[in-house]
Formats: C-alpha cells, sequence, structure tokens
C-alpha cells in the first residue's frame, strides 16, 4: 500500500491530534514518518529517517519516531540516547506490543494513537512537561522513504 494512502484523512487526524496530546504532558517530541518500504533492515531505515528529519536536535535529546513502512508491513519505534539513557529496557517493547495488537487488526491509525498515547504517558515520568515547552519538531505526519 502506498504510504500516502496508509492511514485515512480521520485516521491522520487524530494520530496528530495524538501527538499533540501526548507533547502536552511531557518535553519529548514525537514524530510518525510513513515510507513506503524498509529497505534490508527496518531499524536502520527508522534511525536514517531520524537524522534526515533532524530528530536529533532536540535539547533534551528526547526525540520519539514511529516509523512505518506501509508496503512491507513493518515498523519501528526509537527514541533519542536522552530517552535511552534513562527508560527501562521494556520500554520500546511495551509500545511495539501494545500497536501489533491494532495492526494484526488493521486498524493502523488506532495502534499509531494507541502507541504515542502509551508513549506520551511513559514519556511524562522521565520528561514532565516544561514551562515555555516549545514544539521543536512538526506533529504533522511525515512520508519520507527510507534510502
Ligand atoms: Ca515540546
Ligand atoms: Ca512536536
Amino acid at each position: 500500500m502506498d504510504s500516502k494512502s496508509f492511514l485515512s484523512v480521520e485516521e491522520c487526524r487524530n494520530v496528530v491530534d495524538a501527538i499533540v496530546e501526548a507533547e502536552k504532558n511531557c518535553s519529548g517530541e514525537i514524530r510518525v514518518n510513513i515510507a513506503n518500504t524498509a529497505g534490508e533492515n527496518v531499524m536502520q531505515a527508522a534511525v536514517d529517517i531520524f537524522y534526515s528529519l533532524g530528530m536529533e536536535k532536540t535539547i533534551r535529546k528526547n526525540g520519539v519516531l514511529f516509523f512505518i513502512a506501509s508496503e512491507d508491513r513493518r515498523f519501528a519505534v526509537i527514541g533519542d540516547e536522552g530517552i535511552n539513557n534513562v527508560v527501562p529496557d521494556n520500554f520500546w517493547n511495551d509500545v511495539c506490543a501494545l500497536m501489533i495488537e491494532y495492526f494484526k487488526k488493521e486498524e493502523y491509525g488506532a495502534g499509531l494513537v494507541a502507541g504515542i498515547r502509551k508513549c506520551g504517558e511513559k514519556l511524562a515520568e522521565f520528561f514532565p512537561p516544561v514551562e515555555d515547552d516549545i514544539d521543536e519538531l512538526p506533529n504533522e505526519i511525515s512520508y519520507e522513504d527510507a534510502k
């Protein structure tokens, strides 16, 4: 399935709303990128896109990328070092496991929303909201393809 038609207009709106809500409760910055393919290694593709979106530039090193490869039906959730240094080992696995429950039913929009919410809750524990928070990274879904 083409990356741009992976989510309906309504699902896209729900995803962006979930990002906005999550970012109200923590200083982390969440992005969703939908690519067509992941290449050979979905984790590597996610890392490449993380940098190509400039997500390593957050002040607290707490950017989180939900990377989906729509044709391959694969995804990865990765975070910057500020998060990985402090969260438990199962942090990302918990988020992914929840999303897989939805993805199995082909509820991709709902799965992303659930993953973003869970991620936001967890991030709030380690990165509480700060005064004068700025939106360091756009909340819109991006569609960059892995190289
Ligand atoms: Ca922010
Ligand atoms: Ca943001």
